[in-house]
């Protein structure tokens, strides 16, 4: 079942780089272990903080968009449906990366508007961190993500994107390709030019306020136990 729904998003995830969404994509042998936990059921529940601006929501309904119409386009259902509502602050939370996550489930997460970094330090994240998907699993059961912006840290223009990256992460899909070198099943990104699929499988955002690109989108996501965080 795991491998089964791992194979499909895969197929989204790429169908708009090297396989074509007519065409089927079985997951290349150096991509199989660059799936985490994922949801069971679709679509999720996005609930959107209500300390999101107009402008702001709207990237977000954008970025959710891309996906709901990467899955329509292999005949699947909606990845992601959006609800506002207020969401705890994480910003006062010391605990997040170890899955200290006040709300959510495996079927519904919040994305949450970070301002400032005293609370985003309080967090355990630096300045050269702008966005996480914190995900908790067990073992390979996803129990309960967030997604987590600090909006000092990143442009109005690339906002969208970064969503859209994020997204991707909570729907299972890590990076295509590891800086910190190669396995059987998961390849480096070296050697990758910049517009290789595997270096946007995760509709890679352009993030290049505080370092080049290279640095911020490939770094090995580092794994907690129980949970994880994707940059
Ligand atoms: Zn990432």
């Amino acid at each position: 079942m795991k491998h089964q729904i791992g194979a499909w998003i895969a197929l989204v995830a790429l169908s708009t780089s090297a396989c074509g969404v007519a065409r089927n994509c079985p997951v290349a042998v150096d991509q199989k272990a660059s799936f985490m936990a994922f949801p069971r059921k679709f679509p999720v529940t996005v609930t959107v903080d209500s300390r999101w601006s107009m402008d702001e929501r709207q990237a977000i309904e954008r970025a959710a968009n891309t996906w709901n119409q990467m899955a329509e386009a292999v005949g699947k259902d909606a990845f992601f449906r959006l609800r506002y509502a207020s969401v705890r602050d994480l910003g006062a939370s010391e605990d997040v990366q170890g899955c200290n996550l006040p709300e959510g489930s495996e079927s519904e997460f919040p994305v949450v508007r970070i301002a400032g970094t005293d609370s985003w330090s309080l967090m355990g994240f630096t300045v050269t961190t702008p966005a996480v998907t914190l995900r908790c699993h067990r073992g390979s059961q996803l129990t309960k993500q967030a997604i987590v912006v600090n909006v000092d840290l990143i442009s109005e223009e690339q906002l969208e994107s970064v969503f859209v990256h994020e997204l991707g992460h909570s729907i299972g899909l890590d990076h295509s390709c590891q800086l910190d070198g190669d396995s059987p099943n998961f390849r480096t990104c070296e050697g990758l030019d910049l517009g290789h699929p595997y270096r946007e499988a995760v509709r890679y955002p352009a993030l290049r306020i505080a370092q080049p690109a290279s640095k911020l989108g490939f770094g090995r996501n580092v794994s907690y136990s129980p949970g994880s965080r994707e940059l």
